[in-house]
């Protein structure tokens, strides 16, 4: 097999607070593509295990929380619990119920601090595919900023296999796509760039969907997924994720868009816009699930996901259709009599 790797980078930065755009993957040609990771285990050479299987592996620089933490500077320094609270919400919004289509997720993320992460620490720095699968680095000179600066930023890169994947709705061998097999982020931890939880929380949240596949959704404005875009601020932000072909995305009845600025526009505030992280009145910065009509879309595309009856409502099922049944007995039995 031949193995192509693609270096990927995008970044945010919480200072340009200038605008907003919608749903945008990686390595995609029109719906067909992207970048995922595979739903079934995959073994790759030299860095072991790389898929949704048992959940996605993540470590930080340090070995631990609290080194990590102290890799970067507070208004006010959270504590060790606070901050291992917020790291792991960081990712764990990720997996939450789309609240308007009522999709669930695949998507798991388990803590692998006994992993060292290994990371491209060179100025100008990209991937290592070493190390977790996703490796949180605290970095004072990488591709976007150099030593000194004191923004509020973070850049991810991944690593791609050329390659099909299997999707999390079963689809075997799902042609176009690549899998990502490590990803990498960074923030900036230049003594200048001080952090307070809440935006912490915020921008981590933003990259770990660089992580997954995400694209910034004012960067690459041009290739915006949505189902009806019009025109107008107010067709980007209803929801779109029941759209989605579980067993073929890139056959889903959606389109690509050029939505220019419009994602700058009021009430358009979306995670992943590069400038200003979607914060605003009706997305504030401490607000605990982030995510908006298009994260869940997007993320439906990349991770499709069958909803299944809850265990309890079958049993319920079950009990009810015994109930009938013996209710029935009964009534052919008191015939009978
Ligand atoms: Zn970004």
């Amino acid at each position: 097999m031949k193995a192509i790797s693609f270096l990927l980078l995008v970044t945010a930065n919480f200072l340009f607070m200038t605008s907003s755009i919608a749903g945008v993957i990686f390595n995609n040609n029109g719906l067909s593509g992207g970048s995922r990771w595979d739903a079934s285990e995959r073994e790759v050479f030299g860095v072991g295990e790389r898929s949704l299987a048992g959940g996605l592996r993540y470590s930080v620089q340090g070995g631990s929380f609290e080194a990590y933490r102290d890799m970067f500077s507070w208004n006010e320094q959270p504590t060790v619990n606070a901050f291992t609270y917020t790291v792991q919400s960081a990712f764990d919004v990720w997996t939450t119920v789309d609240p308007i289509s009522g999709l669930g997720t695949n998507l798991r993320f388990v803590a692998d601090l006994d992993t060292a992460v290994v990371g491209d620490f060179r100025g100008n720095g990209q991937i290592n595919r070493a190390g977790a699968e996703i490796d949180l680095l605290a970095k004072t000179d990488a591709y976007f900023w150099n030593e000194g600066n004191t923004n509020r930023q973070g850049e991810s890169w991944f690593s791609t296999l050329g390659s099909t994947v299997d999707l999390t709705s079963g689809t075997k061998n799902y042609a176009g796509s690549s899998a990502i097999i490590g990803a990498d982020i960074s923030l900036n931890s230049n003594p200048g760039a001080i952090y307070d939880i809440d935006l912490f929380f915020r921008l981590l949240t933003h990259e770990i969907g660089h992580a997954l596949g995400f694209g910034d959704v004012d960067v690459f404005n041009t290739r915006f997924i949505d189902d009806n875009y019009d025109g107008t601020a107010a067709s980007l932000n209803n929801s779109w994720a029941s759209s989605v072909n579980v067993f073929n995305p890139a056959e889903s009845p959606l389109k690509m868009y050029n939505v220019g600025n419009t994602p700058q526009a009021d009430g358009v505030n979306i995670l992943m816009e590069s400038y200003g992280l979607g914060i605003s009145a009706t997305n504030p910065i401490n607000n605990p699930i982030p995510l908006s009509n298009d994260e869940y879309g997007i993320r439906q595309f990349l991770y499709p996901f069958i909803s299944v009856p809850e265990p309890s409502s079958m049993a319920l099922l079950f009990l009810a259709l015994l109930l009938l049944y013996t209710s029935k007995r009964r009534l052919l039995l008191n015939n009978n009599f």
